[in-house]
Order: C-alpha cells, then structure tokens, then sequence
C-alpha cells in the first residue's frame, strides 16, 4: 500500500517510510492535484485537511489526531497494515526511495569511526548518498513502535 500526504503531516510520512510504506509527500495546495496525482500513483490520501473529503475519487483518511503515535496507530489500524519488521528501514526517510547495500569499506570516511568499528552492514540511499546503519537510531524506533502498538492495542 503507497501514501501521498499533505504537507501537515510530515511526521507521519517519515514513520512510514521507516516502516517501508512508500509515502510522498504533497506540499502545495492545489488539492485537485493531490487527488489526480493519487488516483495515478494509487496511493491513499492520508490529510488532517477535512475539506479532502468532499473529493470523490481516491481513498481518503481523514487523521484525527496532532500526536504522531496516535497517527501511526490510526493509519495502522484503519487499514488493517501489517507492517513486517524485514520492511523496516528499508527506505530513505528524506527521498522515499529504497536503500541499498553498500559494501563497508565504502562509507569508511562517511560515517563516525565508533560506527563505523562496531556495524558490520549499511546501506546507502541512492539519491541523498546518506548512509543508514543498524546502529541505536534504529534501536530507538523500533521500541517506539512497539510502545505504540502496546498502548493502543
Ligand atoms: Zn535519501
């Protein structure tokens, strides 16, 4: 399942990019765009925008809340995902773009030499060059996630 989200929800779409959901990011106004491009890409609508649902067409999911583990855990359970932890940090959270493995002595000099002595794989966003590693950041996310989905159960 893709997303397109209005600019409000920035938040939202990097979560879900952390999750591997392929979610874009819509930043004008023009709300006949969004739904046109969302009827092309097939890609839900997820706004905190109500006038959106007057518009007939895609699927539109009106978020309710302004608290961003309260917008996962709508998102999740309106849809039914089933997010799988191999999905995870598969994609870039600034480009929406998958990452891809990276050899280690490539990033020698790109990443901090403690991460760079104690992780044995990275991957490497083809667009923004960032690299990502299995290091605490993802730790961190991960329980968030799992604290998320224990609240709300
Ligand atoms: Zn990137």
């Amino acid at each position: 399942m893709k997303f397109i989200l209005t600019k409000e929800l920035g938040r939202l779409a990097t979560w879900l990019r952390i999750l591997g959901y392929d979610s874009s990011f819509y930043r004008q106004d023009n709300l006949s765009t969004l739904v046109i491009t969302a009827l092309r890409e097939e890609r839900v609508i997820l706004t905190r925008n109500s006038r959106m649902s007057r518009f007939p067409g895609p699927r539109i999911i009106k978020i309710d809340s302004d608290f961003v583990a309260q917008q996962i855990k709508q998102v999740i359970v309106e849809l039914k995902l089933k997010p799988k932890q191999k999905d995870m940090f598969t994609r870039c959270v600034i480009c929406n773009i998958e990452l891809e493995e990276i050899a280690k002595s490539r990033i020698k000099d790109k990443v901090p030499e403690y991460v760079y002595q104690n992780q044995k794989d990275f991957v490497v966003c083809p667009r923004c060059k960032r690299v990502y590693w299995q290091g605490t950041h993802w730790g961190n996310a991960r329980e968030y996630l799992e604290k998320i989905q224990n609240v709300y159960r």
